[in-house]
């Protein structure tokens, strides 16, 4: 078993200064909390955060990063939570292990093999520092080295998933070496079969392999050094089974018919110019095929690497690709970002450090976008480059359902975006959440990885309020929807009844018209419109007049001597009844349901409060006001009686209150304010502002502004503030 002072030795090796102890007192925690925990191989755990941190030495990453790799599995596995990582090693750490227990936790939920996309960028979006990446590779690769001892079905999930998810992602940073080995580990444990089946079709030509690329490498040195070509080592390779694999299949061919199966390839000393000579040495002793030449050296791939390939047709006719590169290209073909990251760091002070990890982070952002494939405009991404940590999704949050369904949403979204997301009907009827199985406000901001469960129940309604924090347009439209649907309802409603109450004062049986299809049709399309509801609902909304429609339904002649108001000169016994049922208190009265939607309002000047007489106004676009009948503009109004309705207050449905503003006019002294604003507390009402200041002739001015259910409830507000020793007068005042 590999031991501690065996990684702080490669550590100390590469990096003279780090702070050994830390990495010791990663080391004696992760023991101490992993005791008694075995791997499956039956091995203590602690070799395998110990073999990680092993991997992340040999990359020469810092004492951070290999701490890390000690403690990455403690809060995943064991009772240690992240308080207690920060109060052990303090925040840098913290959040490392952080963006490692939550990467964990992605893939324990995501089992849908169609997800691999959204896994992919949802992990993306977890890391929020380089040393992430890298530490969660260095994790990965060990498992995928010891999986032998886990289920077949087991291994081939990971196996997918690392093929899916990680290889990319060392592909992406150049880290040739370690992709090679994830992918052919995958290879092996998701199709045991055709692993072996290649294989042994590869070794059953290996010596014959051997033996050519042997040959190929003498050549090589020989001619090099007959020329006078300085290189450092000329290499040689069969295919690797993944890649080769994938070739078979992909080009549907023979085993002989891959021209690239075997490979060489030179290092040169670091100058390309040497990369360039080997070459032509190359092309002169064999001939090169011209449309399989590349030049990543004077247009590198966009992870970074750099090489010369050619493919040559060698002895017998049997074609081979050549690499040439220096050392240092090679250096970063095989470990990408990490020698990157060791090159920079090697010769450069601590004190620098933050410029190089900056440096670094850039890199890696610019190195992963392409794998975000988001939809961003491209100017955006030069903006959140410049940021301190890596932020590749600025504009998405990945969350998941209880069953592990990835859920893409915009940053602000809250679970109702969500429910909305997964399901019109769950929106609909979502009357709370959980996140992370504790319950949360419908607000709540999600956060990348949140779980999200959404309780419903079948009577719950969307209400206006929740415009106010969806974010997305589809929850929005649908609350929209829903609302205006509603307030459709809701006008027809009212439509009818008025329509009704005016066919009363004009003694026509409302049955008669509001049954006849074919004549509401017909007024309906008079108005434009093209059915009998549209138009119950124009009236509900105060656009069309239901006198009008009544006229229109009874024609010219027959509403004049129907009309109350001409028969009320001739007919005065019959006039005055219909009068009075109109203005009077009638029992068809409309309901004021909840104020202030589209359909009835508040008037603004008088502040109608529940329990006060009140009185409808149809006014034109915003369905019916609702007056106070003492309002001051009650004469102005009445100029339009065909507009006026009798409405009464429903009964309270909730715990509904109002805000009424009032003023206390008391004596100067100390200590009013306190008076009255525990005066109103103690008869359990809610104060929502209340300020105190001094008229010039030295009067004690106090606004307040309190939360009552309704004139009653007021009363004794107002009751209340004029026992307090010192006050002169209260009053309400508008609005
Ligand atoms: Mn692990």
């Amino acid at each position: 078993m590999i031991r501690i002072e065996d990684v702080i030795a490669k550590v100390t090796a590469n990096r003279p200064g780090a702070d050994v102890d830390l990495i010791r007192r990663a080391y004696l925690f992760s023991a101490m909390h992993h005791r008694g925990q075995k791997r499956a191989s039956g091995e203590p755990y602690l070799v395998h955060p110990l073999e990680v941190a092993e991997i992340l030495a040999e990359m020469r990453l810092d004492e951070v990063s290999v701490s890390t790799g000690l403690l990455h599995d403690v809060v995943e596995d064991t009772l240690v939570d992240l308080d207690t990582i920060r109060s052990y090693f303090g925040d840098e750490i913290t959040l490392l292990v952080d963006g490692l227990t939550k990467i964990a936790h992605i893939s324990n939920l995501s089992k849908e093999k169609q997800q691999a996309e959204n896994v992919r960028k949802m992990v993306l979006a977890m890391i929020t520092d380089v040393r992430v990446v890298l530490i969660k590779l260095a994790d990965r690769l060990h498992n995928m080295r010891t999986m032998q001892f886990l289920k077949p079905e087991k291994r081939a999930r990971i196996s997918q998933e690392t093929l899916d998810i990680y290889a990319p992602i060392a592909h992406r940073l150049g880290m040739g070496k370690l992709r090679s080995e994830l992918e052919d580990l995958s290879f092996q444990n998701l199709h045991p079969e055709e692993y072996k089946r290649l294989s042994a079709e590869v070794d059953s030509r290996r010596p014959e392999l051997e033996a050519a690329l042997t040959k190929i490498r003498e050549t090589i040195t020989t001619e090099l050094e007959a020329n006078d070509v300085p290189f450092v080592e000329v290499q040689s390779r069969v295919k690797r089974l993944y890649s080769l694999w994938k070739k078979l299949k992909k080009q549907k061919i023979h085993i002989d018919q891959v021209y690239d199966l075997i490979a060489a390839r030179v290092i040169t000393p670091n100058d390309r110019k040497y990369c360039y000579l080997t070459l032509s040495v190359i092309h002169n002793i064999w001939t090169p095929v011209p449309e399989r030449f590349k030049d990543w050296i004077a247009i590198p791939r966009d992870n970074l690497y750099q090489s010369l390939h050619t493919s040559v047709i060698g002895d017998g006719g049997v074609a081979f690709e050549v690499q040439i590169r220096t050392e240092e290209m090679h250096r970063v073909a095989e470990e990408g970002v990490a020698a990157h990251w060791k090159y920079k760091e090697s010769s450069i002070g601590s004190h620098e450090d933050d410029d190089t990890l900056d440096e670094l982070r850039r890199t890696v952002e610019k190195l992963l976008l392409p794998l975000v494939e988001a939809n961003e405009d491209n100017e955006d991404s030069e903006d959140f480059i410049e940021s301190l940590k890596l932020d590749l999704f600025p504009k998405d949050v990945y969350t998941f359902t209880p069953m592990g369904k990835v859920i893409q949403l915009p940053r602000g979204a809250t679970p109702l975006d969500f429910a909305y997301a997964i399901h019109s009907e769950v929106g609909d009827k979502c009357t709370g959440a959980k996140i992370n199985g504790r319950i949360v406000p419908l607000r709540t901001e999600l956060q990348n990885g949140d779980v999200i469960e959404i309780l419903t129940t079948q009577n719950s309604q969307p209400t206006r309020d929740w415009l106010n924090y969806v974010v997305t347009s589809r929850a929005r439209n649908r609350i929209r929807h829903w609302i205006s649907q509603q307030q459709r309802e809701e006008s027809i409603d009212i439509g009818r009844k008025l329509l009704e109450k005016e066919a009363e004062k004009f003694r026509v049986a409302p049955k008669k018209f509001l049954n006849n299809e074919a004549e509401m049709t017909r007024i309906a399309n008079d108005y434009g419109l093209s059915r009998p509801d549209d138009l119950l609902a124009s009236i509900g909304y105060g656009k069309a007049l239901p006198r009008n429609v009544l006229a229109k339904f009874l024609g010219a002649e027959k509403f004049e001597e129907l009309d109350p108001e001409k028969k009320a000169a001739t007919k005065i016994s019959n006039g005055m009844k219909a009068v009075r049922k109109f203005i009077g208190l009638g029992e068809d009265a409309i309901v004021v349901k909840g104020v202030d939607n589209l359909l009835t309002s508040r008037a603004r000047c008088c502040n109608p409060l529940r329990g006060e007489d009140i009185i409808g106004y149809i006014s034109l676009g915003k369905g019916i006001v609702v007056h106070n009948k003492r309002c001051k503009n009650m004469g102005q109004l009445m100029v339009n009686k065909d507009r006026i309705v009798e409405v009464e207050w429903a009964k309270t449905e909730k715990d509904e209150k109002q805000s009424v503003q009032l003023l206390a006019t008391t004596e100067n002294r100390t200590g009013m304010l306190a008076g009255i604003t525990n005066a109103i507390a103690d008869i359990k009402t809610g104060i929502r502002d209340a300020r105190a200041h001094v008229s010039k002739d030295d009067i004690g001015l106090i606004e307040v502004t309190v939360e009552v259910h309704d004139k009653k409830h007021l009363d004794k507000v107002i009751s209340a503030i004029r026992h307090v020793s010192g006050v002169i007068e209260v009053e309400r005042i508008n609005p």
